[in-house]
């Protein structure tokens, strides 16, 4: 991933511009993200948090508690609907969904969490390492 890199919701009311390579890629197959992100998974990038500059507008965030404890606070567009960007309570990290990059075919997901939520429908890269919560179970 080339750095500085962009990008933002649909219609283009958010705006943000990330300075640090990813720290971690991944595809979360819990039913959070499903929901979130209209399909099977979610794939985001790990990114530091003050490494990414809002530049326009402001995503809403819908907060839920997960299973560790966590607040995850998945930031959409109020005008379209678009997923942008996810806080987290425990890290001073932002993750920034891959469909939000203005070029999203640089970003390589390297692992798959939550497998235990994934749909009988769902098609995981067999190559990648699998947790069934989170990282590390
Ligand atoms: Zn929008
Ligand atoms: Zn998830």
């Amino acid at each position: 991933m080339d750095v500085p890199f962009c990008g933002g919701c649909a219609c283009g009311a958010i705006r943000y511009e990330c300075t640090a390579e990813p720290i971690m890629a991944l595809n979360c197959h819990c039913r959070d993200c499903q929901r979130a992100s209209g399909s099977a998974y979610a794939s985001g990038l790990f990114v530091p948090a003050d490494a990414v500059k809002i530049t326009r507008g402001e995503p809403r965030y819908h907060r839920t508690t997960a299973e560790s404890g966590n607040v995850n606070g998945r930031g959409f567009c109020v005008d379209c609907g678009s997923p942008v960007l996810a806080k987290q309570s425990a890290f001073p990290i932002y993750v920034i969904y891959a469909s939000s990059l203005d070029d999203p075919s640089g970003h390589k997901p390297t692992m798959e969490i939550y497998t235990a939520s994934a749909q009988p429908w769902d098609y995981m890269d067999p190559a990648l390492p699998k947790f069934a919560k989170g990282i590390g179970s």
